[in-house]
C-alpha cells in the first residue's frame, strides 16, 4: 500500500517522469495554473494520482467522460482509494497531436496495485473549454 516511489518534497523528481522537479513541473497546475497543452494537462493529471489529489482529477475531466461522477464525494473517496492502492513506476508519452480545441495523448502508465502489474497503455482526447483542457475520453491500447 501507499505510493513509496512518490515524494510530497517540491524539490523531489516530479511523479510524471520528466526528469524536473517537481516544483518546476506540474506544481503550477496543481496550484491552479492553467497547462497550455494536452499534453501538460496530461502529466500533471498522472502526477496528482501519484500524490492522491483527487480534487484536480475532478476538475480537469470532462463530465462527458465516463468516469465522470456527478457525486462528488463518492468519486473523490474512489480516487483517494486508487492512489492509496496502487504505487507509480513513470509515465512514458508515446504520441501527442496537438490541436484546438481538440488534443490526443497516447501514453504508458507504469503501475502496480500490490503484486499485481496494472501498467495500462491509452490514447487520451482532450477537449479545451473556456481556455482550459479537459480530458474528455480515453480509449485502452495494448
Ligand atoms: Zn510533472
Amino acid at each position: 500500500m501507499g505510493n513509496l516511489v512518490v515524494s510530497k518534497d517540491k524539490f523531489a523528481p516530479c511523479p510524471c517522469s520528466s526528469q524536473v522537479v517537481y516544483h518546476k513541473c506540474c506544481k503550477p497546475y496543481h496550484d491552479g495554473a492553467l497547462p497550455d497543452t494536452a499534453l501538460l494537462l496530461m502529466r500533471s493529471r498522472y502526477a496528482a494520482y501519484a500524490m492522491g489529489l483527487a480534487d484536480y482529477i475532478m476538475s480537469t475531466t470532462h463530465p462527458e467522460h465516463p468516469a465522470y461522477n456527478p457525486d462528488l464525494v463518492e468519486w473523490k473517496q474512489d480516487l483517494i482509494n486508487f492512489s492509496r492502492g496502487t504505487s507509480f513506476h513513470g509515465l512514458k508519452i508515446n504520441e501527442f497531436i496537438d490541436g484546438d480545441p481538440w488534443a490526443y495523448v497516447t501514453f504508458s502508465a507504469y503501475l502496480r496495485q500490490g503484486e499485481h502489474d496494472s501498467t495500462f497503455c491509452e490514447k487520451s482526447t482532450f477537449l479545451k473549454v473556456d481556455g482550459r483542457w479537459l480530458y474528455q475520453a480515453g480509449v485502452l491500447g495494448d
